[in-house]
């Protein structure tokens, strides 16, 4: 059963834009829709030389659809890359590909980029292409969901288009298509503002040419910003007889009596505008003649809309189109680079310091915690809000009880080398203990009360020591009943004097 297409295509500059870069084709075999990308450096250009380079495929064709589709993104690459070539100034152009190629039964479908294209059959809405952008990337992966790709910031980021500079590498497949099958094709500019029950309304109704003029409508009052192109094309039972060479007339009569062949869009706008050459110097090679370039202002005047493009004029300096091609993921990944180095780095600072920590704790030093002496665990230097040592082990040993020259580098730390060296140390410091010499703070506190007892006082105190001299003392009996009734009177401190380091040696 031989198939053709009834079709209808559709373009509008929109609201808010001064001029229109996408470009659409509706024809007996080929049916398509190119946004240009770049803005101030014509995506108007790269559109409809593109849409130009593909239109050589409107033909009933022969062999493979998909190679036949390949060659022509080839095509609209090598013509891109020529204006480029002739125009340096138009660097960083590119376009937006979805085409679909017919061949009387089967559909080939080729794409690049963020124009889609879409099957309606009994009432249902499929999407036949997969975006090229930075938020499909993110819905592949489960980052966010379609509706959050809608209103995403970057949603107009495409990572995939057809350039001057890159291989082109479009998505090629074939649909199998059946009579009442509805196709459509659009730019951004619809699809990003119409959802697939939307689409579904409105591909339910009427012929294609209503269908592509709704589509176009309902973008525009749902608020798109951007350039509208739809490309509507019913799969219809050719007419009887219309089948092999002989039918071909048949065929054509046919379709030139619904619509023929339908250029639309930059495609068809730039060769109606014949403006003088001005900006663009010199002469174009020859099978692009038919694509005169004009400056924008007078294209915008030529349409008719010299408020629009005047209004219009101030942003162009920021026009986010120029932003909306980027062959390269970019924040995301940056970001993400970012975030593993710092992790990274972290790590590493991190492990040093616990490297670090874990030696401190391994070290040992002598010191004094409050009046006693004691073995810490950890290094002896302050920092802020970090323990750095924690005491080890206690000791009986007072540091007043030291000479002065040891106390004092004990109260700074003697470092050890490990555990058994700090007992050591300890070791030699009980050692250095002063024995309870004659005290120059002892002796005059208790020599206003007694001064003839004193003496023997003092001794007795620190005599737990050396027990003996004490009582073989001759002078002890009356000594001692003397002394301590003024000791326990006047000093009671002498059995345990705070201030003394003898006395704690006692007990
Ligand atoms: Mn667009």
């Amino acid at each position: 059963m031989a198939l053709t297409l009834r079709y209808a295509a559709l373009s509008d500059v929109g609201r808010v834009r001064k001029d229109n870069q996408d470009s659409g084709l509706a024809s007996d075999y080929l049916l398509v829709v190119a946004d240009g990308v770049g803005g101030a450096v014509r995506g108007d250009l790269a559109s409809s030389t593109a849409v130009q380079a593909l239109r050589r495929l409107d033909r009933p064709a022969g062999g493979d659809l998909l190679e036949a589709l390949a060659g022509g993104f080839h095509r609209a690459h090598d013509r891109i890359a020529e204006l480029v070539e002739d125009d340096p100034e138009l660097e960083g152009t590119s376009t937006t590909i979805t085409a679909a190629l017919f061949d009387g039964s089967r559909l080939a479908v080729g794409h690049l980029g963020d124009s889609r294209a879409y099957l309606f059959r009994d009432g249902e809405v499929s999407q036949l292409t997969t975006d090229h952008t930075f938020v499909q990337s993110l819905v592949d992966e489960g980052r966010i969901t379609e509706e959050e790709a809608r209103t995403h910031p970057h949603r107009n980021l495409i990572l995939r288009a057809v350039d001057a500079i890159h291989e082109t590498d479009p998505d090629l497949f074939y649909v199998e298509v059946a009579p009442g099958d509805r196709i459509m094709l659009c730019s951004d500019g619809c699809s990003g503002v119409l959802d697939n029950s939307r689409l579904a309304d409105i591909l339910g109704t009427g012929t294609p040419d209503f269908a592509a003029v709704e589509l176009v409508r309902a973008a525009l009052e749902a608020g798109t910003t951007d350039n509208v192109t739809a490309v509507v094309a019913d799969v219809v039972e050719a007419p009887d007889g219309a089948e092999g060479n002989g039918a071909d007339t048949a065929a054509q009569t046919s379709a030139a009596a619904s619509t023929g062949a339908m250029l639309v869009g930059a495609a068809a706008e730039l060769p109606r505008n014949k403006a003088p050459r001005g900006l663009f110097r010199g002469h174009r090679s020859g099978d692009t003649g038919e694509l005169e370039p004009v400056p924008g202002s007078e294209a915008s005047a030529g349409r008719g809309l010299p408020f629009l493009g005047r209004r219009a004029e101030p942003e162009e300096d920021l026009d986010p189109e120029e932003l909306r091609y980027a062959p390269r993921p970019p924040r995301r990944w940056v970001w993400l680079r970012r975030l593993a180095l710092a992790v990274v780095l972290l790590a590493l600072l991190g492990g040093g310091l616990k490297l670090g920590y874990d030696w401190t704790q391994r070290q040992y030093f002598v010191s004094a915690d409050g009046d006693d002496v004691a073995i810490f665990r950890g290094i002896s230097a302050e920092i802020p809000g970090v323990e750095l040592a924690t005491v080890h082990e206690r000791t009986t040993v007072r540091v007043a009880s030291l000479p002065e020259y040891r106390a004092r580098q004990v109260r700074s730390g003697i470092d050890a080398r490990d555990l058994a060296d700090a007992r050591q140390i300890v070791t030699r410091l009980e050692e250095l203990v002063i024995e309870c010499e004659p005290d120059p703070t002892s002796g005059p506190s208790s020599s206003p009360t007694s001064s003839p007892t004193g003496s023997p006082t003092g001794r007795a105190t620190g005599g737990g020591r050396t027990p003996a001299p004490g009582p073989t003392s001759a002078p002890a009996p009356t000594g001692s009943p003397t002394a301590s009734p003024t000791a326990s009177t006047s000093t009671a401190p002498p059995t345990a004097t705070p201030g003394d380091p003898c006395g704690e040696e006692a007990p």
